[in-house]
């Protein structure tokens, strides 16, 4: 039997922890022999000391293990998620499984709700009428058979540890640890019973990790936890110092992937979305070389099979499909205005935190676990960084339904934009590559 007090004592003193302690720590914390407040003082002193990358990986296996997990081994073929650590305008979910998942890979992809400045996807999938985000698990299954993919909540079975660590993260200023982040994203990926995870790191304004610095030691500390674990892993950490793509907001999110799997894209959002799929085909086993694997994605697109597994998709989660060839059957506000530009020049910023921040103001987002989501609001950014606007163009177009909110959402619109006489320099889409 342990003692909470020694591990966090040890932990305390910068001594390292074996697989063992923070194991029974773990079983001990869901059998309720630990308590909150002994996980509370741990998570700071690991917060303080850090963590060897041997207790990472102990931590990682401990939590994953703390609950059920899926069990796909039903599914003969290759099984690969993708994972982003959160941003602003950030859809590349709905994109990628669709893509992959007409590419032959499967692709049981769990994911979150907004929270702070970032958007989730599932509050964006629901502002599909209709769409389920949480099928029961033998109906997540028959439909990850004959979609491909289902994107769905995480189940109360998958790394149960984690969700209750999180929350005390959250409360106790401990999140932004890169051996606590680690073990969190990999114990829920690893739980869902999945050959190969892309991993998309984010990196700026919007980012979790502002700085490339940041980004680069998460990174890291994510592919080498996942080689030792023997998961195939590729970490991608790409930019959000401004939004991807141009909507922000649910329903309009949803609209911009729609459009994209019917052939139009923002540049930016094509780069880094076609990217990513090309990873997951790769790892999946469907092509040899990341050329072949990135011809592939683009032809599922160009070809229109991705936007009939989307479309299948959403049917099988109980989604209107007829949304795919009529978006205007997602909600709208019917109050648009105009954000415009005060002068001339090119924009030099386009402030990913500052807009997620305006989009939460307008009601598109969450502030506290039960806040309730409006799914029409949000903002279509008429120009990004680098582009040329003369004054009164319309910098974005603001959707909105409150007038308070719309006033506390305009001042942060304001700080985001900046316009100077001279083009700025572009930041690359994609920093750097990492693979374990
Ligand atoms: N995302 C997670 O799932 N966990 C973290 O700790 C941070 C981001």
């Amino acid at each position: 039997m342990i003692s909470p007090r020694d591990i966090i004592q040890k932990k305390r003193d910068r001594q390292t922890l074996t697989s063992d302690e923070i194991g029974a720590f773990i079983r001990g914390y869901m059998a309720s022999d630990v308590a909150d407040y002994h996980v509370a003082a741990w998570l700071m002193a690991a917060y303080l000391n850090g963590m060897e990358i041997d207790e990472t990986l102990a931590l990682t296996r401990a939590m994953r293990d703390s609950g059920k997990g899926l069990d796909l081994s039903s599914i003969k073929t290759r099984k690969v998620d993708k994972h982003s650590t959160g941003g602003v305008g950030d859809k590349t979910s709905m994109i990628v499984a669709p893509i992959a998942a007409s590419c032959g890979i499967t692709v049981p992809m769990i994911t979150g709700r907004a929270l702070g400045h970032t958007g989730g996807t599932l509050d964006k999938l629901e502002s599909i009428p209709g769409f389920d985000p949480r099928p029961a698990p033998e109906k997540a299954l028959a439909i990850l058979k004959s979609a491909g993919a289902v994107i769905m909540g995480q189940t109360d079975d998958l790394a149960p540890a984690d969700r209750r660590i999180y929350a005390l993260r959250d409360v106790t200023a401990t999140v932004e640890s890169i051996p606590l982040i680690t073990a969190s994203i990999l114990s829920k990926k690893l739980a869902e019973d999945i050959d190969g995870i892309v991993l998309d790191v984010k990196t700026g304004s919007g980012a979790f990790m502002t700085t490339f610095g940041q980004a680069r030691d998460l990174a890291r500390s994510i592919v080498d936890v996942g080689r030792r674990m023997k998961t195939k892993i590729v970490v991608l950490i790409t930019d959000m110092e401004q939004p991807l793509g141009r909507a922000v907001g649910n329903a309009l999110e949803i609209k911009e992937c729609i459009e994209f799997l019917k052939g139009t894209a923002p540049s930016d959002l094509e780069t880094i979305s076609l990217a990513l799929a090309a990873h997951m085909i790769r790892l999946g086993g469907r092509a040899k070389s990341m050329q072949q694997a990135s011809a592939l994605a683009y032809e599922a697109v160009s070809k229109g099979a991705a936007a009939e597994t989307f479309r299948q998709i959403v049917q099988a989660q109980s989604g209107d499909p007829r949304v795919l060839d009529n978006t205007d059957l997602l909600p709208r506000t019917s109050l648009v205005e105009k954000f415009q530009s005060k002068r001339s020049g090119f924009v030099t910023r386009c402030d990913a935190k500052l807009l997620g921040l305006a989009s939460n103001a307008l009601g598109a987002g969450r502030n506290r676990v039960d806040d309730v989501v409006h799914p029409a609001v949000g903002l279509y950014l008429e120009r990004k960084i680098g582009e040329p606007v003369k004054r009164g163009d319309v910098l974005c177009q603001i959707h909105w339904n409150d007038e308070r909110r719309l006033r506390s959402a305009v001042p942060l619109i304001e700080q985001a934009f900046e316009v100077s006489a001279r083009p700025p320099k572009l930041r690359p889409l994609i920093h750097a590559v990492l693979e374990g």
